[in-house]
């Protein structure tokens, strides 16, 4: 599987899981908890999840899945923009590596900004980063113009990323690639709603014997310092997605994917969920 590349020179499986939702239902936990380790098996290294998802539960069930398994998985959390003061951030970031039975975080992220400001959440996080609980920080739904007040040392900014959500690639995304910065694609089946409908989708699904799941996965992955992290619960996707890196997307079928879904021809605000 292709991967991606953090500044610091460590390499990652370009396809990882999402957790949003996961933990919500007590019924459902032994599901999510052999979802996150099919994955696994199947190579989807990097798992994100967020102090957000269910309030901490999504957390309890990552904690499950990666026990005796730390050392095969790429982690990442993400702290409330309202936790992230100076001494908040440190705060939950222990509550989240006691939910997820961890003494570190490979990556932990600034969910989206918020009142605190950006220079006193990086303190905490560098702090963080000497103490050896996070091996490196990044953010989310970071727009091109807040990274000039972001203080340097920044290893990922997790954006919304899909053909319907495409606006990044007018700047924020070139930005990125030009900065060894990479961006972790969020919502990359577009919630597997309506996107996967879309005809276009489903034509160039059709040609590849693929499913439109893998062709959203592919054609975020057609981009150098993409990774995607679908979420996904049903064994039937998880496989889907563990394989969507096969799929090669020819310049027609990216034709007949820009025609259903403009690229940017100027500047668009970042788009989020
Ligand atoms: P996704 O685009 O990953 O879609 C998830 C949905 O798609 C689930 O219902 C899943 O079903 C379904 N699905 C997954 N794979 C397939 C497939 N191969 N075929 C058909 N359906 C499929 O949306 P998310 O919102 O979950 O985004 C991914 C992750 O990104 C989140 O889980 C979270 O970790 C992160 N995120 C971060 C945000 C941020 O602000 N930083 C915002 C939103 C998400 P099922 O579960 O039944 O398999």
């Amino acid at each position: 599987m292709q991967s991606i590349t953090f500044p610091d020179g460590t390499r990652v499986p370009a396809i990882g899981q999402g957790t949003w939702h996961m933990g919500e239902s007590r019924s459902e936990r032994k599901r999510e908890v052999a979802a996150l380790r099919q994955g696994l098996e199947l190579g989807l290294k990097l798992i994100d999840t967020a102090e957000m998802y269910a309030e901490g539960g999504a957390e309890e069930v990552v904690g499950e899945a990666i026990a005796g398994l730390r050392g095969q998985v790429f982690l990442v959390s993400k702290v409330y923009p309202w936790n992230a003061s100076r001494t908040g951030t440190a705060l939950a970031c222990e509550r989240s590596l006691k939910r997820l039975g961890t003494d570190h975080l490979d990556l932990y992220l600034l969910h989206w900004r918020g009142e605190h400001p950006l220079e006193e959440t990086v303190e905490a996080f560098e702090r963080l980063r000497e103490q050896g609980k996070i091996a490196r920080w990044g953010v989310s739904n970071l727009d091109l113009d807040d990274f000039v007040e972001l203080p340097a040392g920044c290893a990922a900014n997790q954006v919304l990323y899909n053909p319907e959500a495409r606006g990044i690639e007018f700047d924020l995304l070139p930005w990125q690639r030009q900065q060894g910065m990479p961006l972790m694609a969020y919502c990359p089946v577009g919630r597997g709603a309506q996107l996967l409908r879309n005809a276009a989708l489903n034509e160039v699904a059709h040609r590849h014997g693929a499913s439109p799941a893998q062709v959203a996965l592919a054609w975020a992955l057609r981009q150098e310092g993409v990774m995607v992290i679908p979420k996904a619960v049903d064994p039937l996707h998880i496989k889907q997605n563990a394989e969507a890196h096969r799929l090669s997307l020819s310049a027609d079928d990216l034709a007949l994917i820009d025609h259903s879904f403009p690229p940017p021809r100027r500047r668009r605000p970042l788009e989020m969920v």
